[in-house]
């Protein structure tokens, strides 16, 4: 039997819904239960595969190719599960499917219209798992109170009057401490609670985002001015990292609290060893180590996953990553030096566009030359390649066809399925392909084995016309795709370390699980 559970959010965006989510996630799995978590989101678009970075972060890509919200990196990264596209929802995709249908003549006769047909559609989206876990946490995205919202929620109403004992209703809401009165408020809270009841949906659980501790007192007035058990009110103060926030869920009993809800038998509290360790080490990890992020997108979100990649590598090997964004528009051949001094080694960002790529080849340059390690990723390895194509090679125009349609020295050409594509839309190479490591490379060692298989997001490639090239002058090509041949990892033996991937392997890095790359390259820049 499934159970669900829908997380919603209240009074202002940006509370942390996507790490609460997770949070139960992970308390439940611990407690031996199966899980999978869902987000939906309120925008038209198909999916956030054409959304700019500034609008939306980071487009994470799951293994069976659907460009997703951010939240399901979190997803991944805390509880380890693997998602696939029924895990991401939005507007678009649910009007879309109902739209096709229509066509079809699968509704012959009526009138489509947001209910029930738009409803239907989003529920059976959420039983999509039916029977394949034992929770199913479906988070919807935006706040209560958007107009884009209300069908989700409306969805939500039917199937918690459907499902009964089966499902229960988490909201999120913002606890604002106003400095001038010393007080902590509620009142938001309230509001946002009386809104849901308004759409007939009585939250089970408030989960209230703080800056300062809650008193018991105040949980009482919010437990008893929105109908919800004291036990079920738990705060989420800001913690100094984010995945401190699932022990102190489980301090507070929220587990436990949703278990009864559902009147599961409770018994005891697991004590999440690895978890724990893992928290340790984090606590533990004093010497700084910087790194440069070599992008374009001065936003946190933007490359959320290589973030959270480099940061959990740098905790495995007892140090603290401290990632110093470096905006390639900046950088030029004068600057280099001074934009880089102090940074122990780079990760050149992926991209897409001609905008900053010249400041992500000068970097390149430079930190090959003076040996400083260097990890290239998607854009960032076809730039790591470029470079070497101007600077070794001596084919100083060379480009990617991405950049320069009229270059004889495209080193990076378009993809040949991609040629003919005129659709902008989830149309990239994207998701999980197998890679074949050569022995005795840099790369085989540092996985450990020689088939490995890591998720894309690109329309552009290794040139392979000019591997020859490259493998007489000193870069490796050292990971080819067995099926197209396609160059999937380069490498310079020569150097500390110096490795290129046009596929994303911070996608696959976990709590429990970081990825060997990250690591491997933390553990070369933490070296005295
Ligand atoms: N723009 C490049 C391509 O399409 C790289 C994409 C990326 O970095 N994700 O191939």
């Amino acid at each position: 039997m499934t159970r669900y559970i829908f997380v919603t959010g209240g009074v202002v965006s940006s509370l942390g819904k996507g790490i609460i989510s997770s949070s139960i996630g992970k308390l439940l799995q611990a407690r031996g239960y199966s899980i999978t978590i869902q987000k939906f989101d309120p925008y038209i678009n198909i999916d956030p595969g054409t959304l700019n970075p500034y609008e939306h972060g980071e487009c994470y890509v799951t293994v069976d190719g659907m460009e997703t919200d951010l939240d399901l990196g979190h997803y991944e990264r805390f509880t380890g599960i693997r998602t696939t596209r029924n895990n991401s929802m939005t507007t678009g995709r649910i009007y879309q499917s109902v739209i096709e249908k229509e066509r079809r003549g699968d509704y012959l006769g009526k009138t489509i219209q947001v209910v029930p047909h738009i409803t239907d559609e989003i529920k059976n989206n959420i039983r999509s798992f039916e029977g394949t876990f034992d929770f199913v946490i479906t988070e919807i995205g935006g706040t209560i109170g958007d107009i884009e919202s209300a069908p989700f929620l409306e969805a939500i109403r039917q199937l918690r009057w459907e499902m009964g004992k089966n499902a229960i209703s988490v909201h999120l809401t913002y606890v604002p401490y106003l400095k001038a009165a010393d007080e902590l408020k509620t009142k938001p809270t309230q509001h946002s609670v009386k809104e849901m009841q308004g759409m007939g949906i009585q939250p089970d659980v408030l989960v209230l985002r703080t800056e300062k501790h809650l008193s018991d007192g105040m949980r009482q007035k919010v437990a008893s001015f929105c109908n919800v058990d004291l036990e079920c009110v738990v705060q989420s103060e800001d913690m100094p990292s984010i995945y401190e926030v699932p022990v102190s869920m489980q301090r507070q009993g929220l587990d436990s609290a949703i278990l009864r809800k559902f009147g599961i038998p409770v018994g005891e509290t697991p004590a999440m060893l690895p978890w724990n360790r893992f928290l340790e080490l984090q606590r533990s990890a004093k010497k700084e180590v910087r790194v440069g992020l070599v992008g374009k997108y001065d936003l946190q979100d933007a490359y959320k996953s290589i973030r959270e990649s480099l940061n959990l590598a740098g905790i495995y090997n007892g140090v603290k990553v401290k990632i110093d964004f470096i905006n390639s528009e900046d950088i030029t051949e004068d600057n280099v030096a001074e934009k880089l001094s102090g940074v122990k080694g780079i990760l050149v960002c992926p991209g897409f566009g001609q905008r900053g790529i010249e400041g992500k080849i000068i970097a390149a340059h430079y930190t090959r030359e003076h040996d400083i390690p260097t990890f290239g990723i998607c854009l960032g390895m076809q730039m790591i390649v470029i470079e070497f194509a101007r600077n070794v090679l001596g084919y100083k125009d060379a480009n990617s066809r991405e950049m320069d349609d009229k270059t004889p020295h495209n080193v990076i050409d378009i993809m040949e399925e991609q040629k003919n594509i005129t659709n902008m839309g989830g149309t990239m190479r994207l998701g999980a392909y197998s890679c074949n490591l050569k022995s005795g490379s840099r790369v085989a060692d540092i996985y450990g084995e020689t088939e490995i298989s890591e998720r894309h997001r690109h329309r552009y490639e290794f040139n392979n016309t000019y591997k020859e090239d490259y493998e007489k002058a000193g870069m490796a090509c050292v990971g080819i795709n067995p099926e197209s041949d396609l160059v999937e990892i380069v490498e310079i033996p020569e150097k500390k370390w110096y490795i290129g991937t046009q596929f994303h392997p911070e996608y696959s890095s976990t709590v429990l699980h970081p990825h060997p790359l990250f690591m491997d390259f933390v553990k070369e820049i933490a070296k005295d």
